[in-house]
């Protein structure tokens, strides 16, 4: 890859980052990423399996190289919270999500990541409310979504900022569930809204023979009795669909009702309101 030379691959692959003059060139170019206004936010809907009705959109972060095109998030994300970056760019976010959300029909939500060093940050609080204001976006309508790992941190910076937040009346939801470390005490500590099953559980759970189909079930059945809701990440075919419906899931997401889609996309489905 170093031979290379910059510029001459079009999609950048997280091995990459091993080399440590690609990840010094990825580096500066994403210190000037935000100024530069490469980044853009796409939205993927979320269905109401009940009512097969449209529930709101996930913002996700994406980063336009200018000459290497599209760079996942799973590689630029942790790079960002390295290099100390994630705060503005989490911001950035967090302001273009729900800016968008705000002319959203009423009933639809936006759910925004968050990464964990965001999580621990003391000023999390005032800046989420100071958005909410600044968008007119009323707080039940901004879920945020945070990692098992977060949790597990045992940050008291973390829970007393959930407690805050849960107090102006923004959701939570627990993120990739299942494939963090394997302690359900933080379940007893934060009051989640929702929790959303990791899409690893959901690949391959139609399969004969599978045992992630239980393990849904006793998730849903787990996030019910706490009176959260549960999401089925990742759902791609209508068998996928037909089992998670089966399994008791609130809610649904994936390729089979729709890719993250850019704001205009997005905006179009919401004013249709029907199922995607
Ligand atoms: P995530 O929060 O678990 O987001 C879901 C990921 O699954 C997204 O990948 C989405 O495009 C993908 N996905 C959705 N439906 C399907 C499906 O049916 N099949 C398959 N195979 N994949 C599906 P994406 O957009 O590449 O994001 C990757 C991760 O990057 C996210 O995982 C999240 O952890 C992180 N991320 C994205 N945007 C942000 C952001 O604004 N802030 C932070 N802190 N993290 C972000
Ligand atoms: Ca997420
Ligand atoms: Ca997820
Ligand atoms: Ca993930």
């Amino acid at each position: 890859a170093k031979a290379a030379g910059r510029g001459t691959f079009k999609f950048f692959a997280p091995e990459m980052l091993a080399d440590a003059q690609e990840r010094r060139n990825m580096e500066f170019d994403l210190r000037s990423a935000l100024a530069e206004n490469q980044f853009s936010v796409v939205y993927q809907p979320s269905v109401h399996i009940g009512t097969q009705r449209l529930s709101g959109f996930e913002a996700l972060i994406r980063w336009n190289h200018p000459d290497r095109g599209p760079v996942s998030p799973d590689v630029f994300i942790p790079l960002a919270e390295e290099i100390g970056l994630i705060a503005p760019i989490g911001e950035w976010v967090l302001r273009a999500a729900c800016a968008e959300a705000a002319s959203w029909p009423q009933d639809l939500r936006v759910a925004v990541n968050l990464s964990p060093l965001q999580c621990s940050s003391a000023s999390l609080p005032a800046l989420i409310a100071g958005v909410l204001s600044s968008t007119g976006l009323p707080a039940n309508r901004l879920e945020l979504e945070i990692t098992e790992g977060v949790v597990l941190a045992n940050n008291e910076q973390t829970y007393s900022n959930i407690a805050s937040l849960k107090s102006l009346g923004v959701k939570i939801a627990l993120d990739d569930f299942g494939t963090g470390y394997s302690s359900l005490g933080y379940l007893r500590t934060v009051a989640f809204d929702k929790i959303k099953i990791d899409k690893s559980f959901v690949a391959g759970a139609v399969a004969p023979g599978s045992k992630n189909a239980p393990i849904i079930r006793a998730v849903v059945s787990l996030a019910s009795e706490l009176g959260m809701e549960s999401t089925a990440e990742g759902v791609e075919s209508q068998d996928e669909l037909a089992l998670v419906r089966q399994l008791g899931c609130d809610y649904v997401q994936g390729y089979i009702y729709g890719k993250p889609m850019a704001a205009t996309e997005a905006r179009l489905l919401a004013n249709e309101g029907a199922t995607p």
